[in-house]
């Protein structure tokens, strides 16, 4: 068959499989996967994908993180974590010699939140085109499709020369990314890999790096009946607040902007919550004592949570005469999670040459040109893939709506499309080999 054939091939076997790929994503998204620190509730979901995989053919590998070597000691380990009951999967399809592709996508979503959803959260229900649920976008669908796209190649006997891995790992949510680290050190490498978090299509050859932090008060509580002087932890608080939204626009202003995030907003601070005084009682009339905010900033790649809270810090103190109460109640900060890093994928011969396909093959599934390469709006696991493994990782997945919100949906049309990109990037990468006779 002629390369256009196999694309018209694949157009239609996705065609005719649209049922099957939107039953498999909403059966992904209907066993809940909650990571809740220090635990996660993966492991159903993980039987899931590796039955799956086991039974479309691959050889699986599941295991528990306790049991790979290194992992705890290796220096992008976050400690704290509980693993027990959560293994990672992966499955290996052909074994050429030709390149490998291996697709890594997060297990976990993050819980299903106190708003109100219009569909339920764990229902994997249809609705005008979108599937909605926790991770549907974040990003069961991606997986789902990366599953789908191999089923179709394999479906249609095509002579994959190199290697394809799918890899479902847990706990990347609220700043794991331990899963892809034990990925690594389990020994699982290929030539490239794809991170199918939801990247709207897009190809993101970069992603932010960002940490949570918090802050807390304390204040001298009371009433001040015998003149005693008292300071407001909560009045530090908002005042910090206040400093952290100035901090935000003097950050942004004497930021360059990255190449890769040209036109984009810049990397953000953000109030995450604020609580202070004693919740306990409606009715208080005193000083609240203590108080403390969480609150997340983000960076370009090749900064380190280090460096971002020692610019923190040095507008604090500069700043410090505008913020009385501040002034006498000086915040610990302590990070929350581990400082995510950015990370920016490998640019040489090799990936260029992965970069012209994907724009090649994006071209032909949306009929219109892909977007040129850019840095993603938020932070992920691929870090781990950059920066501490021989594996260079971009982002590319589907399209939808509201990750880690009420109404988290999936856009069924940019999957089916990816479906059809994916499998025309594995054609493409891993190689075919000629047909004898
Ligand atoms: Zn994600």
């Amino acid at each position: 068959m002629e390369r256009d054939q196999w694309s018209e091939a694949i157009r239609r076997w996705v065609e005719a499989h649209r049922e099957e790929a939107v039953e498999l994503a909403a059966s992904l998204v209907r066993i809940p996967s909650v990571n809740h620190p220090p635990h996660g509730d993966e492991v159903d979901m993980q039987r899931f994908v590796a039955q799956w995989l086991q039974e479309a053919g691959a050889s699986v590998d599941m295991y528990l993180l306790d049991d790979v070597p290194g992992l705890k000691e290796h220096p992008a380990y976050m400690a704290g974590r509980e693993y027990k009951n959560r293994p990672n999967v992966s499955g290996s399809f052909w074994d050429g010699e030709g390149p490998s592709l291996l697709f890594s996508g997060h297990a976990d979503t993050v819980y299903e939140g106190h708003e109100a959803w219009t569909y339920p959260p764990f229902g994997g229900e249809v609705h005008d085109g979108y599937l909605y649920g926790r991770g549907a976008y974040d990003m069961k669908g991606g997986m789902a499709a990366a599953m789908m796209a191999v089923k179709c190649l394999l479906s249609l006997n095509a002579p994959i020369a190199g290697m394809v891995h799918i890899e479902s790992v847990v706990d990347e949510e609220h700043g794991g990314a331990n899963g892809s680290l034990a990925g690594r050190l389990r020994g699982l490498e290929a030539d490239m890999a794809i991170i199918p978090e939801p990247s709207n299509m897009r190809i993101y050859t970069a992603h932010l790096g960002g940490g949570i932090w918090k802050a807390t008060f304390e204040g001298k509580s009371g009433i001040g009946f015998s003149g005693e002087e008292l300071v407001s932890a909560l009045d530090a608080a908002v005042e910090f607040a206040a400093m952290l939204k100035a901090f935000r626009e003097y950050r942004c202003g004497r930021m360059a902007v990255h190449p890769l995030w040209e036109g984009k907003r810049k990397p953000e601070v953000t109030l995450l919550s604020l609580h202070a005084g004693d919740g306990s009682r409606e009715l208080q009339e005193k000083l609240p004592a203590t108080g403390e905010l969480n609150f997340w900033i983000e960076s370009y790649p090749d900064v380190s949570g280090e460096e971002v809270l020692a610019e923190l810090w040095a507008y604090f103190d500069a700043q410090l005469l505008h913020y009385p109460t501040l002034a006498q109640c000086r915040p610990q900060i302590k990070p929350l999670i581990r400082y995510l890093s950015g990370s920016e994928m490998r640019r040489d011969s090799r990936t260029e040459d992965f970069l012209r396909i994907a724009a090649s093959t994006g071209e032909r599934v949306l009929d219109a040109p892909a977007a040129p390469p850019q840095g993603s709006p938020f932070a992920c696991d691929g870090f781990m893939f950059n920066l501490y493994s021989h594996t260079p990782a971009l982002i590319l997945g589907p399209s939808g709506a509201n990750a880690h919100a009420a109404d988290e949906c999936l856009d069924l049309e940019s999957y089916h499309r990816l479906i059809r990109w994916y499998a025309e990037i594995m054609m493409d990468w891993c190689g075919m080999t000629p047909v004898k006779g």
